[in-house]
């Protein structure tokens, strides 16, 4: 018979999304009328189509496997086609990060690369993690057998975690613009880290998917516009949230030529060598049209067009921040990301306040506690919705909260 990975059971389960859905099901069964005026505000997707020039370039990309003398069967490397790797890495040297084409590998998407990343390091790493995060990262870990380890993210450190010279840990997990909090690090709050890395010789996994996001200035979009994180860190993107590629899968990973670890036997080994071997073995690269489609993302007709969607969903955070700003409400985010994560009025816990603006709003959002302890508290709005149903919502919140 065989054995199971035990360390999945020792997950917690993923209640958060189920018991969302349970509690709207519930009132909508009570009161039926207020069914259609629900709004949902805590919509982790986007909403809003692909750019015109990306589905074009998809289409060209599939015409293309249609016909003998340009289909393309299983990519040599599996880690994407040279136009798109060097694409991607011109979009780094635009705002001024090191990168090279060679240095970046195309993958499905962000989830994968950063829950899979962790096969290539030994089971007895500590992993520190930011309270509250992104789930992948404690549950990856946590599948492989990993001891967890947690950075506080709270009021008083605007959510923006801060390395604690006392502790100690072999892999640590950034990610900013933050999901859930929608805080990103300024640039020297990001060197802070890096420093630290280097100081404990550990390695960065730094998640930048919704760097497309930052408007404001002194907030680096990677980690390698920070001096010495080629040294200590891995940066794993998207394009998920930068060009609404949720459902066509497509993310990169760089990691710098220079990364390396000293094996138990003296050898340096290279952690993209290493990570190209994990991936050569287990993936095979990223369909033709999508990789089309994905370089199209980084042509300036591209960028404007994504730019149209980005625009709209950032209106939208600032309509939701203006609404909170005049109930003086305290929340981190909307400026540089699509999340605000907002301070539950009068000391309330997250789930009770979940349920008054269910009940008496009819505005669905995501209690904070759902993304670890520092969360309770807190609740995230995302502005990935419709902008007229954006403003009714806050208008209700509004009216709901006003003393
Ligand atoms: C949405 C999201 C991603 C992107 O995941 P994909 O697999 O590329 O769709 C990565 N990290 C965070 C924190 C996210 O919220």
């Amino acid at each position: 018979m065989p054995q199971l990975n035990e360390n999945f059971l020792k997950l917690e389960k993923n209640y958060l999304f189920i018991n969302i859905a349970k509690k709207i099901n519930a009132y909508i069964q009570e009161s039926p009328d207020k069914k259609d005026s629900i709004i949902r505000m805590g919509i982790g997707d986007v909403t809003l189509p692909i750019a015109q020039v990306v589905v074009d370039a998809v289409k060209r990309g599939a015409d293309e496997m249609g016909v003998k003398e340009t289909f393309r069967g299983y990519e040599d490397s599996g880690s994407g086609y040279d136009f798109l790797k060097e694409a991607i890495a011109g979009y780094y040297h635009s705002f001024g990060a090191d990168v090279r084409a060679e240095e970046i590998r195309i993958s499905d998407g962000a989830k994968s690369d950063c829950g899979n990343i962790v096969d290539i390091f030994g089971p007895d790493n500590i992993v520190l993690i930011t309270d509250p995060a992104y789930p992948v990262y404690v549950d990856s870990n946590l599948m492989s057998g990993r001891r967890v380890i947690y950075a506080d993210c709270t009021k008083e450190n605007g959510f923006c975690a801060v390395p604690d010279y006392n502790v100690k840990a072999d892999l640590i997990y950034l990610c900013s613009p933050n999901n859930p909090t929608g805080a990103a690090f300024t640039t020297a709050q990001l060197k802070a880290w890096v420093d630290y890395a280097k100081s404990i010789g550990a390695i960065i996994i730094y998640d930048a998917a919704y760097e497309a996001f930052i408007t404001e200035p002194d907030t680096p979009r990677s980690i390698f516009e920070i001096e010495g994180a080629r040294s200590c860190a891995i940066e794993i993107c998207s394009l998920s949230k930068t060009a609404g590629f949720t459902g066509m899968r497509c993310g990169y990973t760089v990691i710098p030529e220079e990364l390396a670890v000293t094996a138990s036997d003296g050898t340096n080994v290279s952690i993209s060598a290493l990570w190209n071997r994990r991936q050569g073995s287990k993936f095979n690269g990223v369909s033709y049209p999508v990789q089309c489609g994905a370089a199209a993302v980084f042509t300036p007709e591209g960028q404007q067009q994504i730019k149209v969607n980005l625009e709209y969903y950032k209106e939208n955070a600032r309509i939701i921040g203006a609404a909170l700003d005049e109930l003086g409400i305290y929340y981190t985010g909307g400026k540089n990301s699509p999340y605000i994560w907002l301070e539950c009025p009068d000391n309330m816990k997250s789930w009770d306040f979940f349920d008054m603006l269910l009940t008496q709003a009819q505005v669905v959002g995501t209690p904070g506690a759902g993304f670890g302890k520092n969360g309770e508290g807190f609740f995230r709005l995302t502005s990935f919705g419709d902008r007229d149903k954006t403003i009714e919502a806050m208008d209700r919140i509004k009216k709901l909260l006003a003393k």
